[in-house]
């Protein structure tokens, strides 16, 4: 066991009580983490960033680093506000020197290209560190989404649990559990067989002042139900979480639903939280060369729970997501 520890950069176990910061990095990559350590315990480890366009897990997680100084803080926890550096400086969801999706690199290659270099980075130095992990996401610059928080159902009874017990620590959010998909982050960490969520912010290119109080209080309620904290924490809203179990791999996966059939300028005809039928008509794509407009219709009856909000679509990018919520 010791000879893996003396293989961290920074081994959180080795740290005195405490705020630190430490920069992770290797072959030209690495990123920023907050550590405060309190002793032995749970080890939770949050970012935000995994996609450069999204800001309230950035927001939130700076704000921490300059504020929260904890009295009796059991174990550790680790903040990295910006996950991946190089696509948040481009101000876009991908890395610009690779154009790869971090969070479909997981769990990444040493000598691979940046995005899996990164992966590997953050899975090796941190993920295995960890005990319990959260990564902030929100529909970035060019979506709009109904915030929720989900995770990768596990075998593990017990991992499952306590991923619902996060999962609903995050009350203001409704909750979207499904199965394995490959490459994100959190299959790094179910590989790990880590207790992980998610949680998805508004986006629309900004930070919803209501998301980042409710990011703030279902992290405060995470660090009461694990015990890092004495105490309750904040109060729940009144009434059960709503949730959805889906079996179905491609329910979740956003970038999927209803694909621009053209190149063209898109005008939805939908509101983000909308009930819609199947058959409705969610949108159009008109091209730009021609005079043909192509009406998109709803693929099931659902809750507009995704909406696409940048009007200059290329054809298959994700116009929309339904969810039976
Ligand atoms: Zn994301």
């Amino acid at each position: 066991m010791e000879s893996t520890v003396a293989a961290f950069k920074c081994s959180l176990r080795a740290l005195p009580p405490g705020l630190h910061r430490r920069r992770f990095a290797a072959r030209g990559v690495g990123f920023d983490a907050w550590i405060w350590r309190g002793g032995d315990g749970p080890v939770l480890l949050v970012n935000g960033a995994t996609h450069g366009d999204e800001y309230e897990g950035p927001a939130l997680l700076r704000a921490w680093a300059e504020t929260w100084r904890p009295e009796n803080l059991r174990g550790t926890v680790v903040a990295v506000p910006v996950l991946n550096e190089g696509a948040f400086f481009a101000g876009q969801r991908c890395h610009p020197a690779d154009g790869g999706n971090l969070a479909r690199a997981f769990p990444g290659r040493a000598r691979g290209a940046v995005t899996a270099r990164l992966a590997h980075l953050f899975d090796t130095q941190l993920l295995a560190q960890c005990t319990h992990y959260i990564d902030l996401h929100s529909a970035g610059a060019a979506y709009e989404l109904l915030p929720w928080t989900g995770y990768i159902v596990h075998p593990d009874a017990a991992v499952d649990r306590t991923q619902r017990a996060l999962a609903a620590a995050f009350a203001e959010f409704w909750c979207w559990a499904g199965p394995f998909l490959p490459g994100r982050t959190l299959s790094a960490a179910h590989a790990r067989g880590l207790p992980a969520i998610y949680v998805e912010c508004r986006g629309a290119g900004g930070i919803a002042p209501t998301d980042l109080e409710n990011l703030d209080r279902g992290l405060r309620r995470v660090l009461h139900r694990l015990r890092l904290l004495p105490g309750a924490g904040p109060r729940a809203p009144r009434g059960q979480q709503h949730f959805r179990l889906t079996r179905d791999a491609d329910e979740a996966h956003l970038q999927i639903h209803h694909p621009a059939p053209a190149d063209g300028l898109f005008t939805p005809a939908v509101t983000v939280g909308a009930r819609i039928r199947r058959g409705q008509w969610v949108g159009q794509v008109a091209e730009l060369g021609t005079d043909a407009v192509h009406r998109v219709r709803a693929e099931r009856g659902g809750r507009v729970v995704m909406l696409r909000r940048q009007r200059s679509v290329r054809r298959g990018d994700a116009l929309c997501t339904l969810a039976p919520v």
